[in-house]
């Protein structure tokens, strides 16, 4: 029995990792999320934390309430980015599954690293913004990261057994979202329903705009290079609609080892908890013979600029994917609040390139910094389309 916890619970990945951690008895230590507080306090009552952690300080007295704490005062809660670092430092947790929504979840990331406790990385833009600090922290004290991200828990699957010195490449699928062979002119206008429609994968808001602009690909091809150690001419991002083959490694022989299963999150998220053993998960099985076909083809970087933009920043390095990330994480509130267009987000993204010069990380403040300007140019952008 593994005693977890989890930030970011009553998120899409969160919920999904309490289904895995109920199939398996998991001692919840501490949960955390950004403002549900119902689900919080429900997910609280189910699974009696130690401790809990609303971010939005506001909502603390509300989340008092609704867990009766007045009467039983078992559960200490906490708030704000305090709480979240606080729950990264807690003593007696096995692994500690970080999935909040954005660039939010690299100081709990930093903090769980410092306190030696091992982390289940779900949350992407950790090391897209700060790679550089987290990798060598986490090498200076021995903490192992275990990918939640489908495609990097099937890249780290497909290297168990094999010698990291032999491999050639790693084989990045994506699904290319649900416009998928349009072109720029054909994504003009786009709502936010349609974007939010994505063809296999349930996901939050967030994750689900950047798979329609293919930012997504792009951030998890930076956050491959972090992972695995990679330049990005080891990587090459292979469209792969049905979603089945989550990713694959070629090796010097040019065997290519894929890993494969339904498109549900359950199976990566209970591998980072339980690895390397695989026990029952709580997905279906995938049948091939059901599936029939399975198709691949190339991205097209010419109509999605993010991913193009992507590729380029980690190409420049220093702090330009934190400034990539940060323009994007703005231009896709919004997207979502309705002030700009689709296509605005990848010029706002590929803008910040053109803007500002990379510069060395040294600290998290220098990701900070670069996070800070990077938004703040593009909510200059952001308020003159929205005029
Ligand atoms: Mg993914």
């Amino acid at each position: 029995m593994k005693t977890i916890s989890i930030l970011g619970s009553t998120g899409s990945i969160g919920t999904q990792s309490l289904e895995v951690a109920r199939k398996h008895n998991f001692k919840i230590k501490a949960l955390a999320a950004y403002s549900n507080c119902e689900l919080l306090a429900k997910q609280a009552r189910e699974f009696h934390p130690e401790y809990v952690c609303i971010f939005k300080e506001e909502l603390a007295d509300k989340l008092h309430q609704l867990l009766d704490n007045g009467k039983t005062k078992d559960t200490v809660i906490l708030t704000g980015m305090e709480g979240l670092t606080a729950i990264a430092r807690l003593d007696g947790v096995d692994i500690m599954l970080n999935s909040v929504v954005g660039m939010v979840g690299l100081e709990p990331t930093l903090a769980a690293i410092e306190h030696g406790t091992d982390i289940a990385l779900a949350n992407k833009e950790t090391l897209v913004a700060g790679g550089a600090l987290v990798m060598k922290a986490a090498a200076e004290k021995g903490v192992n990261i275990y990918p939640v991200d489908s495609e990097h828990s099937a890249i780290f699957q497909c290297l168990q057994g094999n010698k990291r010195s032999q491999l050639n490449k790693i084989l990045l699928t994506a699904s290319g979202g649900p416009f998928f062979g349009r072109s720029k002119k054909e994504l003009e206008g786009v709502t936010v329903d349609q974007a939010l429609a994505h063809p296999n994968w349930s996901m939050g808001k967030k994750i689900t705009i950047d798979s329609a602009t293919l930012m997504n690909k792009g951030l998890e091809f930076i956050e491959a290079m972090w992972l695995f150690d990679l330049t990005p001419e080891q990587i090459e991002i292979v469209v792969h609609r049905e979603s089945v083959i989550h990713s694959a490694v070629e090796y010097k022989d040019h065997s290519i080892i894929a890993q494969l299963g339904v498109p549900d999150m359950k199976i990566p998220i209970q591998y980072a908890l339980l690895y390397p053993d695989r026990f029952d998960c709580p997905t279906k099985p995938l049948s091939l013979a059901d599936l029939g076909t399975m198709t691949f083809a190339r991205p097209d970087q010419d109509t999605f600029d993010c991913l193009t933009a992507c590729i380029k920043a980690i190409s420049l390095g220093g702090t330009m994917p934190a400034m990539v990330n940060g323009a994007n994480e703005a231009a896709v509130a919004a997207f979502l609040d309705r002030k700009i267009q689709f296509l605005d987000i990848g010029r706002i993204v590929s803008s910040v390139i053109d803007r500002f010069v990379p510069e060395q990380v040294n600290s998290l403040e220098d990701v900070l910094n670069a996070d800070r300007r990077a938004r703040a140019f593009a909510c200059e952008q952001i308020d003159k389309l929205s005029r």
